[in-house]
């Protein structure tokens, strides 16, 4: 056993290894697998393969500054899916109470409390003043 640990750790060392993408990669194969065992498409299950043979080369391969930056790619992508899954989230939580508008100034999201009709709002990011019109 010990050996064994011994060649693999001497196998890896200069290599990648695992990362974040590797895992999504991981998780995304395992959901398209199972959606595969419904629609059943070659071409499908070709992707499939392509999709885990990349995410296994990503972890054998010496090219470390270039999976360094694929993932740091990934991580920022991720960051703003999470980002919108949140504030959709609260949108949906306040929705009895509060309206979201994007300021068209700052593009800054405010939440703004639910009156019908048309208002004039500021800004507190950027102070400048528009009109929101909350119809429902
Ligand atoms: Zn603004």
């Amino acid at each position: 056993m010990e050996r064994l640990k011994r060649k693999l750790a001497r196998f890896m060392q200069g290599r990648y290894g695992v990362d974040q993408l590797y895992v999504a990669m991981l998780i995304l194969y395992f959901i398209l697998l199972a959606l595969n065992q419904r629609i059943n498409n070659p071409y499908f299950g070709l992707l499939l393969w392509l999709l885990i043979v990349v995410a296994i080369y990503r972890v054998f391969s010496k090219n470390v500054s270039k999976r360094y930056a694929e993932n740091q790619k990934f991580l920022k992508f991720w960051r703003r899916i999470k980002t919108k899954l949140r504030l959709a989230v609260k949108r949906l939580a306040d929705i009895r109470t509060h309206r979201y508008r994007k300021c068209p100034n700052c593009q800054t999201v405010l939440r703004l409390p639910r009156k019908r009709g048309v208002h004039q709002t500021k800004c507190p990011r950027c102070t400048k003043r528009f009109q929101v019109k909350v119809r429902f």
